[in-house]
């Protein structure tokens, strides 16, 4: 049997990619790897592997999650036939050539599921891992680096700076439009804003195309109109594009090219002791007032 790999590929940059993806990926015979997956990245697969792009474009599925799983499960076991006996090999179908380079039919010990960023950040990676144990496959998480790393490193900002902030939340704006029929059991996530304090980075994956819309919620939840937001579009590739703006000046941003993501916060900025000194003071002073008038 096989043993399955779920990589992650890091946010673009193939020199972020760990030394042990990098030495996985020279060796693989069979890549399966989503949309997201940089060229560079992809260059660095052996020319004789096999590699199938499983990922989305433009919201149409090449491949269903079921089909991916099926086909992880398929090629460890030896065999590239689901239970119904229904090929989902597509790399065995004419039809489907553009996504294989490769019409082998060959059988792999080592098979990769190479992921953007890190394979368990929105990387679907939850149902993947649930379907491989049930097959009883042994597979391993290899992590990479996630895009909101990426995307801070490209910005020079600390997530984390402790002049301004005390915790991060990762989360999404999509919502999900293309899990509901295909996935039925696939819980769109919904932001708690009551998690989301003065101090919180928010670092938003997949901002969508609307970014007044984006501005709008974030109003609507109370975030200061002069909050500080940075876009960061394609972080850590050639392509790589930074705006500065604040919570309402998104809403006049022009949409930025995919894969892009945004951190709203007070470390957003190059300015941020500026920001540090007075609404840190701010909160300082007003908790002293509250605790003195508690005791
Ligand atoms: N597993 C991935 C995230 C997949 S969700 C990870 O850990 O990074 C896809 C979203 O990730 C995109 O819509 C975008 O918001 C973000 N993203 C991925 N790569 C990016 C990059 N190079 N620059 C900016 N955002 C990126």
């Amino acid at each position: 049997m096989g043993k399955v790999y779920l990589i992650g590929a890091g946010p673009g940059a193939p020199d972020l990619l760990t030394v042990k993806a990098a030495r996985l990926l020279g060796r693989a015979t069979i890549v399966l790897h989503d949309s997201l997956v940089s060229r560079e990245v992809l260059q660095l697969i052996p020319k004789q592997a096999e590699t199938i792009d499983v990922g989305k474009r433009c919201g149409q599925k090449l491949l269903t999650q079921d089909e991916i799983n099926q086909l992880l499960i398929g090629h460890a076991n030896r065999s590239p036939r689901s239970p119904s006996g229904r090929s989902l090999d597509r790399s065995a179908d004419p039809s489907a050539a553009p996504y294989s380079n490769n019409q082998s039919t060959t059988h792999h010990e080592i098979i990769i599921r190479l992921k953007g960023g890190d394979p368990v950040v929105f990387g679907r990676a939850g149902e993947e891992i649930e379907a491989l144990r049930r097959a009883s496959v042994p597979f391993e998480i290899v992590p990479g680096i996630t895009a909101a790393l990426g995307a801070a490193a490209a910005a020079g900002i600390s997530l984390t700076d402790r002049r301004a902030a005390s915790q991060i939340v990762i989360t999404t704006y999509s919502r999900g439009s293309d899990s509901a029929q295909s996935d039925p059991f696939t819980v769109t996530p919904q932001l708690d804003w009551a998690a989301i304090s003065s101090t919180t980075t928010l670092v938003l994956y997949m901002p969508g195309a609307d970014y007044a819309e984006v501005s709008h919620r974030l109003r609507e939840a109370g975030q200061p109109e002069d909050l500080p937001c940075v876009i960061v579009s394609n972080a850590t590739t050639p392509q790589q594009q930074i705006r500065w703006t604040t919570v309402a000046g998104l809403a006049r941003e022009a949409k930025l090219p995919a894969p892009a993501l945004l951190i709203v916060g007070r470390v957003a900025t190059h300015e941020i002791q500026e920001i540090a000194a007075t609404n840190w003071r701010g909160e300082i002073d007003e908790y002293r007032r509250k605790h003195s008038t508690i005791s």
